[in-house]
């Protein structure tokens, strides 16, 4: 390859995605004559939405996905992404790899394989991004703005805004704030990032309340699942929880053969219908809890309630202080629903990243309608491309059109694949 033409690849976020992408680059350049420069720019450290210090779990939980499904699974080698490549990452930074290298593999093994706890995993994430010397820039990516068929990142804001360089193309990560989340903390309102942080206060909250006085959350998904398994495990069994939403009740995913071959089977995947995808991803990716949590969570007293969340009323006018979330019924008539502590689990912004964008980019916003059809026009590289007309901005969370699995952990090996293959 001509001097010159070296790529370079930015990553914001130091998580799962990130260090698949970094590693994969590594393992190209290492073992092919194509080269990739991959930069990740992380604002706290690799992994920390895992370590529990920062939210989204304590880090003790198990994660519901099996420690295989690691950073380089299915392993499959992509017309540039050669098998070679996807060998080098299977025996130096697999997770059997990272069990070999810290003396804990004959024991894994011996123990029946168990589920990583989040911050096993992240010490995985830590390990392989050492290993594959992953270039890491800690600083919060504050703006994306186009040169030319590039993009400028840029860190910080006003007059100590400073540019980090200039890349071919950016993958965006993360699941993004909360959805309506609180601009002030509340001492007895949480939601899916914080309630991990403030378990101190979770615990304060139903000190003072009554035994029996409910708890009130919003969402029935996997978010509201961990935080209920929570609860059970830290023995509030006496409070009865109301679950709002706008689904009946948690609907469980298995780990059938079927389920999970089309996570990763790109073939099978590219043969459906859009209507049959929809289907599945509809099915198995939104609003449903892994079996795994659901022995803890059926311990608890549960009522489903069949509204939407409209708002959160922390006037404290309901008895003793307590907080309440206002729901909305199919007809639009609203009901309070007082609690000792309300729980908001409702997901999290996944569009959190246009706001790094300049406002002339999109100066009207982008409507749902928009995202959707944004979403439709993603390439087989995980980017934006019909409707598109910035530098390449990949976002494989909202890549279910392309594969199911690109949004979790699910084939993070096939993801990096596609998003690498467009710059070599
Ligand atoms: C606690 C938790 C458990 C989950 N468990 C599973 C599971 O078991 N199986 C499964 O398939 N899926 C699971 N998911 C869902 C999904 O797989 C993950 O949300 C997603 O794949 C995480 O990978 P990621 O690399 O995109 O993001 P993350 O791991 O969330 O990493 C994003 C990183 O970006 C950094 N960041 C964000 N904004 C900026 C910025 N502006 N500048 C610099 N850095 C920034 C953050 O600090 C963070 O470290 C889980 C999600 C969470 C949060």
């Amino acid at each position: 390859m001509a001097a010159g033409k070296l790529k370079k690849l930015a990553v914001i976020g130091g998580g799962p995605k990130g260090v698949a992408i970094a590693i994969k680059a590594h393992a190209l350049n290492k073992v092919t004559s194509r080269r990739l420069q991959v930069e990740i720019f992380e604002r706290d450290e690799i992994g920390s939405h895992w370590r529990g210090a920062v939210g989204y779990t304590d880090g003790e939980q198990e994660l519901c996905t099996p420690a295989f499904r690691d950073l380089g699974f299915p392993y499959t080698p992509e017309k540039r992404v050669p098998a070679k490549v996807q060998d080098y990452c299977h025996a130096e930074l697999s997770w059997s790899a990272f069990k070999v290298a810290d003396g804990t593999y004959r024991d894994w093994i011996n123990h029946g394989c168990p589920r990583p706890t989040h911050g096993d995993f992240a010490d995985y994430l830590q390990w392989a991004a050492v290993k594959a010397r992953c270039k890491i820039t800690q600083t919060d990516v504050t703006g994306l703005e186009p040169k030319g068929s590039k993009w400028t990142l840029f860190a910080g804001a006003g007059r100590s805004r400073i540019s980090l360089g200039d890349f071919d193309g950016v993958v965006v990560t993360g699941p993004g704030p909360p959805r309506n989340a609180r601009a002030t903390p509340h001492p007895q309102i949480f939601d899916g990032r914080d309630f991990w942080s403030r378990t101190d206060e979770v615990r304060a909250a139903l000190k003072n309340a009554l035994p029996d006085d409910e708890i009130v959350i919003a969402g029935a998904g996997g978010t509201a699942a961990a935080i209920i398994a929570w609860l059970a495990r830290a023995g509030y069994k006496s409070h009865p929880i109301i679950v709002v939403s706008v689904q009946p009740t948690l609907f469980t995913r298995g780990e059938s053969f079927f389920e999970e071959d089309l996570f990763s089977n790109e073939a099978a995947w590219a043969a459906l219908s859009p209507a049959s995808r929809k289907l599945f991803s509809e099915r198995l990716t939104r609003g449903v809890v892994w079996r795994a949590v659901m022995p803890q969570i059926s311990k608890m007293s549960l009522t489903f309630v069949d509204r939407r969340m409209h708002a959160i009323d922390d006037s404290g006018a309901g008895r003793r202080g307590q907080v309440s979330l206002i729901a909305q019924d199919h007809l639009g008539a609203r009901t309070p629903f007082p609690g000792a502590i309300v729980i908001n689990a409702l997901g999290f912004d996944s569009w959190w990243f246009l706001k790094l964008l300049p406002t002339t980019a999109f100066p009207f916003g982008v409507s749902e309608t928009a995202q959707e059809s944004l979403k439709q026009g993603m390439n087989r590289h995980l980017a934006f491309e019909s409707g598109w007309t910035l530098p390449p901005l990949h976002a494989p969370f909202l890549a279910e059109k392309i594969g199911p699995g690109f949004g979790s952990l699910l084939a993070l090996g096939d993801m990096s694949n596609r998003v690498v293959a467009s710059y070599i």
